[in-house]
């Protein structure tokens, strides 16, 4: 089992479907047993009498003959225990529901389960069925029933058919980005030419099921943003097919480009997404790498329009990989649930003097801002958090023709998911050509509204050092 999302429940669960378990890391041991210096053929017959229902064996060779092994002799007594409830089994036991909704007071997306319970009962479990979607399958509802239903099992059970049926296709993850494909595209990215890098990362813990994980991928790689995806999110991205029956791994390329989707690997592997990041501000601003985290940081943060997506983010991990982004100056976007993190890095748009920079140019302190505007913000719905991706790309070196790109997908996905272009529009426009020219009359009657003045695109920098002249004070 895993040792970096863990369930403390696994061995309860192995043993109810007659699972054995192995437990194969000492940062997960489950409270089994050590059977490490036990031959495999004691410990495979341990599991085989019964004497045992899990061990925690450190040697990785071991793990793979005992897991074998054992696997094949318990597979004809494991046959014989059905762990799915029949649709008669299930409706005897949603009987008991005594619809006191306590199992919908549980569930972290407020899921209607009571009343899909109670209409099973009646042999009707279309209830059921559609919530296996939307359920993240946390089983909370299971311990909060005080009739002991087995509800998550029951929703699992009513939509046997999808999931006998499914079938994803997920790109293998690829480990880090390569030199030779930043320098293809660092340019391009630091120009503006390609509008962003937008990482969907992290947990499962989606307001509405993985199905918006996959949109958001497509939307964005359809929009020619280089997309990378990890973890949980990157599974998720593979679960949904178009009209055409093909998932976002085969319709998008899986190189670091323009519309690509690069699935990294798993939740640790984004590593490699900063690393990304890291190596922009390296091969194209001879930023030294060593000892030099804060010049790294000032780079990407005023010039790398990145923004990272913990959709579905919940753990104390997923939190940690969000601060790890945001200190490089990375904005994370996280989804409804990660307000419960309680702490948000939210910028103040209209107070200018909190987005003064330095011109690395002249050493004077201009103004560089509202961008990127937050560092770390919880969006509620995917409409709103994609109206934020687009926005948040945005840096303060952009050139015109790569804001006038960002902002055209901005207003574009605003006007789309909520009418209209946006209200902050005039603090993004910093000179008639960042205007896109397909919006121009559009955007040139909410400029004049907004009393709005042309500004200097600075060579911008937080830190005083990287001024090229001595005139700072
Ligand atoms: S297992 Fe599914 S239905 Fe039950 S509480 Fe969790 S999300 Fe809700
Ligand atoms: S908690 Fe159990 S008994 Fe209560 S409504 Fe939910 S399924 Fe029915």
């Amino acid at each position: 089992v895993d040792e970096q999302c863990i369930r403390t429940d696994t061995l309860t669960e192995a043993e109810k479907i007659h699972t054995p378990l192995i437990a194969t890391s000492e940062k997960n041991c489950l409270g089994l047993p050590d059977m490490t210096n036990e031959s495999a053929e004691a410990i495979v017959a341990a599991f085989i009498r019964g004497d045992i229902t899990g061990a925690l064996i450190l040697d990785p060779e071991k793990v793979g003959e005992v897991a074998s092994r054992v696997a094949m002799l318990v597979h004809p007594k494991r046959k014989k225990h059905g762990s799915i409830p029949t649709k008669h089994q299930i409706a005897e036991m949603a009987k008991k529901c005594t619809l006191c909704m306590q199992c919908r007071r549980a569930c972290p997306n407020d899921l209607p389960v009571a009343q899909a319970v109670k209409l099973a009962a009646s042999g009707n479990f279309s209830g059921l069925d559609e919530l296996y979607d939307d359920c993240l399958g946390c089983g909370r509802c299971e311990s909060a029933c005080k009739q002991k239903l087995p509800v998550h099992t029951l929703i699992v059970a009513a939509a046997e058919k999808q999931t006998r049926d499914e079938t994803y296709c997920l790109r293998t993850g690829r480990g880090a980005i390569q030199d030779i494909e930043i320098r293809k595209v660092g340019g391009p990215i630091v120009l503006g030419e390609i509008p962003g890098v937008v990482a969907f990362v992290g947990c499962a813990n989606f307001p509405k099921g993985s199905r918006e994980v996959a949109e958001m991928v497509a939307e964005f790689a359809k929009r020619r943003y280089i997309v990378c995806t990890s973890g949980c999110a990157a599974m998720s991205a593979g679960m949904y097919r178009n009209d055409e029956g093909k998932t976002v791994y085969e319709q998008f390329s899986g190189a670091f480009e323009a519309g690509g989707v690069v699935n990294v690997g798993s939740c640790v592997s984004n590593a490699h997404i900063a690393g990304a990041a890291i190596k922009i501000a390296s091969i194209f601003a001879k930023r030294p790498l060593r000892g030099n985290y804060e010049e790294i940081a000032d780079y990407v943060y005023n010039r790398v329009g990145a923004v990272g997506v913990a959709w579905g983010a919940m753990s104390q991990k997923a939190a940690s990989i969000a601060a790890g982004f945001w200190r490089l100056g990375i904005p994370v976007i996280v989804g409804p649930h990660g307000t419960k993190y309680r702490r948000m890095l939210l910028g103040r748009a209209d107070r200018d003097s909190n987005w003064m920079v330095h011109d690395a140019r002249t050493g004077e302190s201009v103004y560089g801002g509202p961008v990127p505007e937050h560092l770390f913000i919880a969006a509620e719905t995917k409409e709103e958090a994609m109206i934020m991706i687009a926005k948040l790309t945005m840096r303060p070196n952009d050139t015109s023709k790569g804001r006038a790109n960002k902002l055209a997908n901005y207003i574009d996905l605003h006007k789309r998911h909520v009418g209209g272009i946006p209200a902050d529009v005039y603090r993004l426009v910093r000179t008639p050509a960042d205007i896109p020219l397909t919006m121009k009359d559009e955007v040139d009657a909410h400029l004049a509204e907004h009393d709005w003045k042309e500004s200097a695109i600075p060579d911008p920098t937080l830190l005083s050092r990287m001024v090229h002249s001595r005139k700072v004070t």
